[in-house]
């Protein structure tokens, strides 16, 4: 039987982490040769290219480098994948999905994936996490439905995923809306219809700097208040509750949202920014009249991820369409 092909690439995290020596901690050093290899199951499913693109910790990942592994998927992908599968660690998967969710403009599955066990740990979840991965790409069932990240048995929408737990098994969820799907007996069960998408050009700017601040019980202003000075292109604040600031900071904001785009969303982990409930000084009605705009359900993280793709297209006009039902 002619089985379908698959691409993987493996860019560094804890699923290719392992210790050189006795007592020293883990770093990436396996390649995706050899986590290939723990997956022998797979031969029978596809046929498989894979890929070393990095063995980097994913904190050190950056948007250049995200956008070469993207053309690499997209090339596999008009060479005749049915979809492609990226191992990475899990610290910044949450964005990196983000990040190739806004970009990925064809039907067939991308789909990120890790570990929370290194590779030489007891009930290492690296391989099970691969093989679930690779069972996503190839199912007919993920076809446009973008990218998504496969995790302990399940699998979750880029736009929703967060990391919820630093070194649990079970490290991410999908706040509110839940998983977009699970897989059962090594089947791929999706439990909702896929939600809409947006897609941007690649951006041609990749300079451009955003700030990500998080609101605080009495914080001072001195960084807020330097922010257009360092040049900074846009602003996220990781807002109190709904989306809110402290008083010493709305003056400074209204300052910097005359400027460049100013995005407010909750720091809570969970739910959505209000709109037009609150009044008070620092409030989101207050922000909002100021310039400010609400992220909505999108996480601080991910509204940096979306700003810093719309200033890179020069569509930072639109932010206020993108923000709206994300
Ligand atoms: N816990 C992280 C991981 O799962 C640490 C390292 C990283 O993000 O690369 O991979």
């Amino acid at each position: 039987m002619d089985l379908p092909k698959l691409a993987i690439a493996a860019l560094g995290g804890t699923v290719s982490m392992q210790a050189r020596n006795a007592g020293e901690g883990v770093i990436p050093t396996v390649s995706g040769e050899t986590l290939l290899a723990s997956v022998p199951e797979l031969a029978t499913l596809a046929r498989v290219t894979v890929e070393t693109l990095g063995l980097l910790p994913s904190a050190s990942l950056d948007f250049d480098f995200l956008l070469s592994v993207l053309s690499w998927a997209k090339f596999q992908i008009r060479q005749g994948a049915v979809g492609v599968v990226i191992t990475q660690g899990t610290d910044t998967l949450e964005e990196t999905a983000t990040f190739f969710d806004y970009l990925w403009d064809h039907d067939e599955p991308l789909v990120l994936t890790g570990a929370m066990r290194s590779a030489a740990q007891a009930g290492a979840d690296g391989p099970a996490n691969l093989l679930d991965a690779c069972r996503v790409a190839l199912a007919e069932s993920s076809r446009q439905r973008g990218v998504h990240v496969v995790m302990n048995g399940q699998i979750h929408s880029a736009n929703a995923v967060r990391k919820t737990d630093s070194l649990a098994l079970q490290a991410f969820s999908s706040p509110v809306v839940g998983p977009a799907g699970m897989l059962m007996e090594n089947t791929v069960n999706y439990l909702r219809l896929p939600g809409r998408r947006r897609i941007l050009p690649l951006p041609q700017l990749t300079t451009q700097k955003i700030a990500l601040l998080e609101a605080s019980l009495c914080a001072d202003t001195l960084l807020i208040e330097n922010i257009l000075e360092l040049g900074y292109d846009g602003l996220v604040i990781a807002g109190f509750g709904a989306g809110h600031v402290g008083a010493s900071w709305v003056e400074v904001i209204e300052t910097i949202a005359r400027k460049i785009p100013v995005i407010v969303a909750t720091r809570t982990g969970s739910g959505s920014t209000a709109q037009s409930t609150y009044g008070f000084t620092g409030s989101e009605m207050d922000l909002i009249s100021k310039g400010a705009l609400m992220a909505g359900f999108l996480c601080p993280r991910k509204a940096r991820i979306l700003l810093w793709l719309l200033v890179g297209c020069q569509r930072q006009d639109e932010l206020a369409r993108f923000l709206v039902q994300n």
